[in-house]
């Protein structure tokens, strides 16, 4: 484990998430000098000591400068900086101010750099939308080169992602160009339940096998909550809906049915551009449930094989086949479906570059409309990061060459990357793109990850987000769990 000390408690989520970057195998905490580190503590026990522990890492944010001291077996180093663009300006150095962040940034960065003597492709960004930072320089006049350059030179970003990322910026601009979203807000309506869990879940998914009783209380609270959104939002413009989860498919058809058509009847759907359901697990998908889905107007769904290796399906918990997901694809082909994507992950556990092409052939012979790809995220406390414990990092290290893989494969099926974003602990420190046809990409994907439009949102652990005067984003989280959120609805006055 890696321990990082810092003499006040600023900027803590920052310095454990770029020397996790920099270390993608290692434990990382970042703690208050003079606190004990629990874990660290409790290997200890058994011989009895207590004494702080070494810290790989000190920051000592000073009145006028921020301090870092790294030891390891090379020995010890020393890093100090005073942020040169406030002495310049001659502006004071103010521990909390933005600026001071972005300095403690560059310099933890470039000490990274100096002690492995690597660079990362996405420089020092951590956070989940680097697109942002290009939309923002392409809106004030920059051309896509000056873009990119500019997150290469202020961010450290690789030249290639960088480009990456100005070019989908642009092209998010050209699609929103010709959509118009005004004043208008997007629905998203969350079926915490799955055929099983996959090894790597992070989301709220419940196994729906067993669960009749506890699907039908739900859905009730759902239909509850759904109602008070659209009373909530009566008279605004709704522009789009999305259902996820979990898998929207695990429920029945006669549920799929009834849920859709309560949407229906609370809300004005009159505008509504795109309706997608992520369908998602093949092993949830028939042909009845295709069926409702095509008598409401959803324009858009997902079916996602994420590999199309059987035996990684079986290491990753898929209950589902390759040839399941070959048979779900053309049902929906032959269902009418004109616009259908498909979700793929690199550096699932096992894979090399080899069973990712063979995956990528088997998507291109189907000929989605649309592709995702995410690169592995190890969440903290999820089944996959048991499973690294007890194999090994190097059992999941292939996200980063093979990214390359599926930019080529996308191209071949005259797909443009149209949105990226990111998530912590994302191995090969990559990123999630998503590619589409030309007039098949998700509208409601660029929404959320450019944070463009209100997103009301309902089910168990889903997220509202609204605008406050100055568009400051405000969050409004459901229970994750699932009785939580039913006595929520239960308990809320309307
Ligand atoms: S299908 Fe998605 S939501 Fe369901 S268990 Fe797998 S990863 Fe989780």
């Amino acid at each position: 484990m890696l321990v990082a000390k810092v003499n006040a408690d600023l900027y803590r989520y920052e310095i454990d998430a770029l020397i996790h970057a920099f270390y993608p195998g290692e434990e990382v905490r970042t703690v208050l000098a003079g606190q004990a580190v629990p874990e660290v503590q409790a290997n200890k026990k058994s011989c009895g000591g207590t004494e702080d522990e070494p810290a790989f890492l000190s920051v000592e944010y000073e009145e006028d400068c921020i301090g870092m001291l790294f030891s390891d077996e090379q020995g010890v180093r020393r890093f100090a900086a005073l942020p040169g663009e406030l002495k310049e300006a001659g502006i004071r150095f103010d521990r909390r101010s933005p600026e001071t962040k972005d300095a403690l940034k560059h310099l933890l960065y470039e000490s990274l750099q100096d002690i492995t003597g690597h660079d990362l492709p996405w420089g020092e960004l951590i956070g989940v939308r680097p697109t942002k930072i290009a939309t923002k320089q392409l809106q004030n006049g920059a051309s896509i080169n000056e873009a990119a350059l500019y997150m290469q030179k202020r961010h450290y970003v690789s030249e290639d992602k960088a480009m990456l990322a100005a070019r989908i910026a642009q092209t998010e601009l050209d699609i929103l160009d010709s959509n118009v979203l005004g004043d208008g807000y997007s629905l998203y309506v969350g079926i915490p339940y799955c055929p099983s869990t996959c090894l790597y879940c992070s989301f709220p998914s419940y196994p729906a096998a067993g669960a009749a009783g506890q699907i039908k209380a739900y859905l009730e609270a759902l239909h509850e909550e759904l109602a008070m959104i659209a009373d909530m939002n009566r008279g605004r413009r709704l522009d789009t809906v999305y259902f996820g989860g979990g898998t929207p498919t695990a429920l029945s058809a006669g549920e799929l049915d009834q849920l859709l058509g309560k949407v229906r009847e609370l809300f004005d759907t009159g505008k509504v551009r795109e309706w997608t359901v992520e369908a998602g697990r093949p092993d949830s998908i028939t042909e009845d449930k295709l069926r409702v889905l095509r008598d409401h107007p959803v324009t858009r769904i997902s079916v996602n094989p994420q590999t199309m290796n059987d035996a990684t399906l079986r290491i990753i918990g898929r209950g589902h086949t390759a040839e399941q997901t070959v048979r779900a694809f053309h049902m929906a082909r032959e269902a009418g479906f004109d616009n259908i994507n498909m979700d793929m992950i690199l550096g699932l556990p096992g894979e090399t570059a080899k069973d990712v092409a063979h995956t990528l052939k088997e998507i291109e012979e189907l000929g989605p409309d649309s592709l995702t790809v995410h690169s592995l995220a190890i969440k903290k406390g999820s089944r996959m990061q048991q499973y690294i414990a007890e194999k090994g990092y190097d059992t999941v290290l292939g996200a980063g060459s093979t990214m390359e893989l599926a930019i080529d494969s996308a191209k071949r099926m005259d797909m443009l990357p149209y949105y990226l974003y990111r998530q912590k602990n994302m191995t090969g420190n990559q990123e999630n793109i998503g590619f589409a046809k030309n007039g098949k990409y998700g509208l409601y994907n660029i929404i959320m990850m450019e944070e463009l439009q209100p997103v009301a949102a309902a089910g168990a652990g889903s997220v509202s987000k609204f605008f406050e005067p100055g568009r400051r984003i405000v969050r409004s989280d459901n229970p994750k769990e699932i009785t939580a959120y039913i006595e929520k609805i239960k308990s809320a006055d309307r």
